[in-house]
């Protein structure tokens, strides 16, 4: 048997490459990277290819590895190329997410040192931290200093946090559920419906609430639902606000929703997944005024924050709340929450074993200081503006003025139908592959979204996607 252990034994010490092993892969790794970041990444952002990736499964899983240079050539080839590269500046689609640099150095040490911050006693420094960032964040939001919240890998699982928080604090049971009234517009987020889904509250009444022309909820109309619906005997139990719509970036009127929500004792949530950092600059943050009366808000760093995805938070007014929702075992852990000096993130989460996510967040404030996000923020909006008042001179229509940093814009050609010619704009940006445009369907109508959101968007991305499209209708005017 000893023998065994020890041949077991020196094919397991594989799993600890040895120093040198470790530098040529490091070094491998951070020239991909570099290569990656200097020359590959700024001037593709769609690869339209017919492989698509496919040749990933001539490699299977095999008993013995591989060097790093064919594999990091697998990587090149099948993932890093084809379709949506996310990392350019020249992708305006859906919502841009971030990636700056400073993540990379996060993660990398919170996957060396492999520190376990679910519980407050293996790692108390990390859960301080993981916790300073949720409060720094609730600060933003005009939260109370007792408020909290979770670190989440995204925005869906922020809201769907919310969703199970707000059942049962409300004490919602399975036999009240088809007598719950859900508020919301049909700009609201889709992963908001799915989470009630997951949540076992299918069958609540959703009310989709009328919107003004910028496509706000109409706060009015609201307040008659909800005395409707309590004249009804059923249980108003969740109004959904947007704080920057996906579609057109609008902010719904927070603080009127709010007091309604307030006066009737209904759960307030504010999805804020995309708008919600634009609240760092003072400029912008006046549009946000009634954040402090909701109960939940849903923000993504992955977003607004310019990380790298796999970040998002859920913040709680009320941590308690949050906590008989999540944490695992009622009896004894009830005193650990009171007991201990920082309530740990495995209370108040699915997770138990968890991603160190905060790390990369507070690297890269600490790092680089807030300035240079606030700057990006402020001036994605600008850039926004820019692009809308330029478009329009080109003779394109469009749609609201943009509050945040998304646009809606289409043209209307005089021989053909609108939303195909429109679609096929997409199609020819595709082609071309420096720019990314998503576009959307509004009553019928197709529109071009502009979404202004990678920090790598600067103005000479905005004049190319205002050259490219100049091109594509000049001969159609
Ligand atoms: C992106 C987004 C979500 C979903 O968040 P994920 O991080 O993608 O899970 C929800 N709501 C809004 C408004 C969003 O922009």
């Amino acid at each position: 048997m000893i023998d065994r252990i020890k041949q077991l034994e020196q094919i397991s010490r594989k799993l600890e490459p040895l120093p040198s092993e470790r530098s040529q892969w490091n070094k491998a790794v951070q020239e991909y990277a570099d290569k990656f970041l200097d020359e590959f990444n700024p001037n593709t952002t769609f690869v339209i290819s017919e492989e698509m990736g496919r040749a990933i499964y001539d490699f299977p899983i095999e008993e013995t590895g591989k060097s790093i240079e064919e594999i990091l050539d697998i990587l090149k080839d099948n993932v890093d190329t084809p379709n949506l590269n996310p990392a350019s500046g020249g992708h305006f689609g859906y919502i841009p997410g971030g990636g700056v640099f400073t993540t990379a150095l996060g993660d990398y040490l919170a996957a060396v040192t492999n520190r376990y911050t679910g519980i407050f006693f293996a790692c108390p420094g990390g859960v301080r931290m993981e916790n300073l960032l949720l409060r720094w964040m609730c600060q933003m939001v005009d939260y109370p200093a007792d408020a909290l919240g979770n670190l989440t890998s995204g925005g869906s699982i922020a809201n769907l946090s919310a969703i199970a928080t707000a059942r049962d604090y409300k004490g919602i049971k399975a036999k009240d559920i088809e007598k719950c009234v859900v508020y919301m517009t049909h700009q609201l987020h889709h992963c908001i419906q799915k989470s009630l889904r997951i949540a076992g509250m299918s069958e609540c009444i959703v009310r989709y609430l009328p919107m003004d022309r910028n496509f706000k909820m109409n706060p009015e109309a609201l307040n008659r639902q909800i005395e409707a619906d309590l004249v009804g005997n059923l249980i108003p139990f969740m109004v959904f606000a947007s704080a920057g719509t996906t579609d057109t970036g609008a902010i719904d009127p927070l603080e009127a929703i709010g007091e309604i929500a307030q006066k009737h004792n209904v759960w307030y949530h504010i999805d804020a997944a995309y708008g919600g950092f634009f609240m760092l600059s003072d400029k912008l943050k006046k549009a946000f005024k009634g954040t402090a009366l909701s109960d939940s808000i849903a923000i993504d760093p992955h977003k607004g924050l310019f990380l790298s995805y796999g970040i998002g938070a859920i913040l709680i007014k009320n941590t308690a709340a949050l906590y008989q929702s999540h944490h695992h075992t009622a009896s004894y852990m009830q005193d650990a929450f009171t007991l201990e000096e920082e309530p740990s993130p495995a209370d108040l989460s699915p997770e138990l074993t968890k991603h160190f996510r905060g790390l990369r967040m507070w690297i890269s404030l600490q790092l680089l200081g807030i300035a240079p996000f606030k700057a990006a923020l402020e001036e994605k909006v600008l850039l926004c503006k820019y692009f809308y008042t330029q478009v329009q001179k080109l003779g394109f229509e469009v749609g609201p003025q943009p509050e945040l940093s998304i646009a809606i814009f289409r043209y209307i050609p005089d021989e053909t139908d609108a939303n195909a010619f429109n679609l096929g704009l997409i199609e020819n940006f595709k082609k071309d592959g420096r720019v990314f445009l998503s576009s959307t369907t509004i009553n019928e109508t197709v529109w071009l979204r502009f979404a202004v959101l990678s920090f790598r968007t600067h103005l000479a991305q905005v004049d190319l996607s205002l050259t490219l499209l100049k091109d594509m209708v000049k001969h159609h005017h």
